[in-house]
């Protein structure tokens, strides 16, 4: 261990955080966009019209796929999670931007993910459709013991590598994908949407999905915030199947 690397300092976690930073997001973007096809420059004039009519065009856009009108507006989130959440997440390449802290530029912090009590630790079933239950205490006791000790050591070696004067991109690759990372995501109602078909599990979804719990916690976040800017668009979302316009 080098000598300024206090091991106490070490935090282990068990959940996500997701914050929106800022937003320009609203039902009434999806409206305008939307009525420039039939009321031209006059389409913000009608945005306060007929509660009911709006809902209706919003509903009728989501189930006949007419996605764009639902492009008009961003939201950035503050995102922390473990970095093998965000290699998931980094795959959803259209409609988001991401700027994620750098190991190169700035020493790593030692936040480590470990499973909660509650975290389903046994898979059935075949690839593409597993099915998890509950592990035994036992499992649960050496899945915390072994990250934990594997945690300390890498990080440890990270520690003593950087005391010897080594450039922390070499540093980091000891470093495990349990390491917690940081990022800002900035993204809009229809690419989130598609992010939430595919990173949620919901039996009412026309086409079920099976993410991963972890990216799971950070889409769920993620939902609830966009659910209160936009609730006639969400609503639509679930009523057509959980599928991106
Ligand atoms: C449950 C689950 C398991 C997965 N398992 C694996 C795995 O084992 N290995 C693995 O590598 N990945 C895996 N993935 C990642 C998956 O293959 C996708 O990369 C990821 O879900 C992002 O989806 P996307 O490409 O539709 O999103 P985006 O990149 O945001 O693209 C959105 C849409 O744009 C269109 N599009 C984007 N790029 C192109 C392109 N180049 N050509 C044509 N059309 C394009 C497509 O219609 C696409 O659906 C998994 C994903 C899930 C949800």
């Amino acid at each position: 261990m080098s000598d300024t690397f206090d091991e106490s300092e070490i935090r282990f976690r068990s959940d996500v955080t997701v914050e929106l930073v800022k937003h320009s997001a609203g039902d009434q973007d999806v409206l305008w966009a939307a009525r420039v096809s039939t009321a031209g420059e006059k389409s913000l004039d009608e945005l306060q019209k007929d509660p009911e009519r709006s809902k209706g065009l919003i509903n009728y856009l989501m189930r006949d796929k007419h996605g764009s009108p639902f492009e008009h507006n961003s939201m950035t989130f503050f995102v922390s999670a473990p970095i093998f959440v965000f290699r998931e997440f980094h795959r959803h390449r259209v409609g988001w931007s991401y700027n994620e802290e750098s190991g190169r530029y700035r020493e790593l912090q030692p936040v480590f993910y470990v499973p909660a009590e509650d975290r389903k630790l046994v898979q059935q079933g075949k690839p593409g459709a597993y099915d998890f239950v509950d592990g035994t205490a036992e499992q649960f006791k050496i899945v915390g013991e072994s990250t934990r000790e594997s945690y300390r050591q890498a990080y440890r070696a990270y520690q003593e590598m950087l005391a010897a004067g080594v450039a922390r991109e070499v540093a980091r690759t000891t470093l495990p994908v349990g390491l917690y990372s940081s990022m800002y995501a900035t993204c809009n109602a229809r690419s989130l949407m598609h992010f939430l078909g595919l990173r949620t599990r919901r039996d009412d979804a026309a086409y079920p999905s099976f993410p991963q719990r972890e990216i799971e916690m950070v889409a769920e976040k993620l939902e609830a915030a966009w659910a209160e800017l936009m609730p006639l668009t969400y609503a639509a979302f679930n009523m057509n199947g959980r599928v991106a316009p």
